[in-house]
């Protein structure tokens, strides 16, 4: 599949210029360019044949081409066409420049709904495909791929079937084994399926074993990856000692059930000479942060250092502070180190970790500068696990040996979906709250509620409160979201003027420009803040109670329940506020979801019903290959069996074995910076 796309019979320099405008720069990179959707041309119709809303393509010649103008801005190409039985009009909107392109004499193949109007059969924006004088169209089960101007159909297609037609094989990429037992038909008559369908059992049996086979390719690519960390012997660590009991019995409150087994199991985990690889799961405000804390304590006391990243300079610093806070009864030395940090405190703090005076360290990218070097490092957490890539976490880790390592999360992510993502990695739970929080009252309304609002908004305030007020991508364009934004903020800060200070944070801010921001409303200069999607994941600011989020109907549940959990951490009442328009059946229930629930687990499980994967968490970020044919919601059981065999495979066959046979595959799906973490 490396040879050149001009080795295929009908693809000269101009056709490669098209496809390379698709991306599309290698014969395997064609073969894996799958179909957005297909076509049943089975059967060409004849126009008298066509009903109202009926789908079919037929075959005519142009008889008239005529475009309309009857608005500015909006123009109509109407395009008749006849065959033997009768004719029929293409309507085009808005897309007069092709007004030239097609002309009277001409042959179409035209596919697409069939609208009846006054007796006459028309079809709104078919496909068009123009033939030759004597050329029929493809028929059967036909691809349609997503293109771009400039690339039709016509293109794409042939050079597949070009290709199909001079090649009548495929090198197998999984062991032999597994395709013996698992592959219903050859790779090459796999592909060849998913472009050309016979029918649509043909398509499914295609697309589940490539789906397979990429999920086979992706669950090795892991099991290499956890079979490197598992190999080599850890820090292993004693029994909880002195200082973590001392830590406990200073804290100011009790720790919680699920806290308290958290702390065991990581204990345990640490006290194998295998390193941990541990998920912590808990919903924002769970109590992440003393678990996190009591098992740097536990490392320390086993003579060794324990360093968390946190993604923001506020988080690094929040943490920093409830460190000191909880571990000043504690002979322990704690430095801070970010981007702001001082050169002449970077320096010094390079140097204290080097001969291990700093045991316990917090800070942000910062950390994984090449000239950060431990002198013991014994255990690495990383805060806020899905704004970091496998690399970043990767970096923390080799400056040590090979130290324990600690995830933490407040996505919640069903069991199911760690398996796709983590691979194995064990994971802690905690979903039980500290005691006496109050549920955030929440609240569904629609924008007549405005003037009511600020009203509240200003009695919450003048009690010595604070307000988060949301605003919600329009468009999907940053810049028409920052305008919303701007509006929204100018209205607030004019009615409130005099009386409370209002801010402004966004997307199109300096990272520092945004930190300053939030710790101006951290300290209580900024009593309520406007912001666009960007409030920082995990800031704690206790002292506001109210958040509200405008145009809520656009946000998924885990990143609305995300938002929520910015609020009512301190011990006050607290309200969620989601002002909605949307008249929807869909959006309203899914928004009353919100008044009915709190736990972040359901909410996500009902976005990945309703909204899919994407939804949930950066997969871009992860590092982990793109699925082109596998959808790990929908195909979560090819994923179980595909891991299973994976499992299974080196049980059987060794690790060596299943390293050699999918290498060459992993280099091309994974990519570099994956392939550093694992062959470095
Ligand atoms: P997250 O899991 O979102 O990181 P934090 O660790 O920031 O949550 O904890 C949220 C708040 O709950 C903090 O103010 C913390 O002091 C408090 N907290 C944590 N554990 C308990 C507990 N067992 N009892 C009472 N309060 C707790
Ligand atoms: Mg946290």
């Amino acid at each position: 599949m490396n040879e050149a796309l001009t080795s295929i019979k009908g693809v000269g320099p101009g056709r490669e210029r098209q496809l390379h405008k698709l991306g599309i720069t290698s014969v395997n990179n064609l073969l894996t360019y799958f179909p957005r959707s297909y076509e049943d041309r089975r059967k060409i119709y004849t126009v008298r044949d066509l009903l109202a809303d009926m789908t079919g393509g037929v075959v005519g010649i142009v008889m008239a081409v005529q475009e309309k103008r009857p608005r500015p801005r909006l123009s109509i190409l109407e395009i008749t066409i006849t065959d033997n039985s009768g004719s029929l009009k293409i309507v085009l909107f808005n897309q007069g420049y092709k007004k030239n392109f097609y002309k009277v004499g001409q042959r179409l193949y035209v596919y697409g709904k069939v609208d009846v109007q006054y007796g006459s059969k028309q079809m709104n924006s078919p496909q068009i495909e123009t033939l030759g004088a004597n050329a029929m169209p493809d028929t059967g089960i036909v691809p349609i791929y997503p293109l771009v101007d400039g690339v039709s159909q016509f293109v794409v297609r042939s050079s597949i079937r070009n290709w199909f037609t001079a090649h009548c094989e495929l090198d197998e990429i999984l062991p032999s084994s597994i395709v013996k037992k698992h592959m219903i038909m050859s790779r090459y008559d796999a592909f060849k399926a998913m472009h050309f369908p016979d029918s649509s059992n043909h398509y499914e049996e295609a697309r589940h074993q490539l789906a397979y086979e990429e999920l086979f390719v992706m669950q090795s690519g892991l099991a290499l990856l956890r079979n490197k960390e598992q190999v080599h012997l850890g820090p292993k660590m004693g029994h909880d000692g002195v200082l973590m009991s001392r830590c406990i019995e200073n804290l100011p409150y009790k720790l919680t059930g699920d806290q308290r087994r958290a702390i065991d199991e990581i204990s345990k985990d640490m006290q194998d000479e295998r390193p941990m690889q541990r998920l912590l799961q808990g919903d924002v405000g769970a109590g992440k942060t003393v678990v996190a804390i009591l098992s740097m304590v536990k490392a320390i006391e086993n003579g060794y250092q324990a360093v968390i990243m946190a993604p923001t300079e506020i988080l690094a610093a929040q943490h920093y502070e409830g460190i000191q806070d909880m571990c000043k009864h504690l002979p322990i030395r704690i430095a801070l180190l970010t981007g702001s940090t001082t050169k002449k405190e970077k320096d010094r703090i390079y140097k204290e970790l080097k001969d291990g005076c700093i045991q316990m360290i917090i800070g942000t990218h910062a950390l994984i500068q090449d000239k950060v070097d431990f002198y013991n490092l014994g255990l690495v957490i990383i805060d806020e696990q899905h704004r970091f890539g496998v690399e970043q976490r990767a970096a923390l880790q080799r400056k040590g040996g090979h130290p324990h390592v600690l995830i933490m999360t407040a996505t919640p992510i069903p069991r199911t979906m760690t398996l796709s993502v983590y691979g194995d990695l064990a994971v802690s739970l905690i979903k039980e709250m500290p005691p006496g929080r109050k549920p955030v009252k929440t609240y569904v309304v629609d924008s007549s509620y405005k003037e009511r609002l600020r009203v509240f908004f200003g009695k919450e305030m003048a009690a010595g409160h604070q307000v988060y007020v949301v605003c919600p991508l329009v468009e999907e364009s940053e810049k028409l979201d920052l305008q919303a934004a701007e509006a929204l903020y100018l209205e607030l800060k004019e009615y409130f003027y005099q009386s409370f200070e209002v801010g402004l944070v966004h997307g199109r801010m300096s990272a520092r420009d945004k930190e300053e921001v939030m710790e101006r409303f951290s300290k209580g200069t900024i009593q309520l803040l406007v912001s666009t999607t960007v409030v920082e994941v995990g800031v704690n600011v206790p002292n506001a109670t109210i958040m509200c989020i405008e145009g809520a109907e656009r946000f998924g549940l885990s990143q609305l329940h995300q938002l929520r959990g910015r609020v009512g951490r301190g011990d006050v009442q607290a309200y969620c506020v989601l002002v909605s328009d949307s008249k929807g059946d869909v959006s309203r229930e899914r928004l009353q979801l919100m008044e009915s629930t709190q736990d972040g687990f359901e909410l996500a499980e009902q976005d990945l019903l309703m909204r899919g994967s994407g939804q949930l968490f950066g997969l871009a970020q992860s590092g982990l290959p793109d699925l082109r044919v596998a959808n790990i919601v929908k195909d979560i059981d090819i994923l179980v069996a595909a891991r299973n065999d994976v499992l299974q495979y080196i049980s059987e066959e060794g690790i060596t074995n299943l390293e050699k046979e999918m290498k060459p595959e992993l280099e091309k799906r994974f990519g570099e910076k994956f392939l550093r973490i694992l062959y470095n």
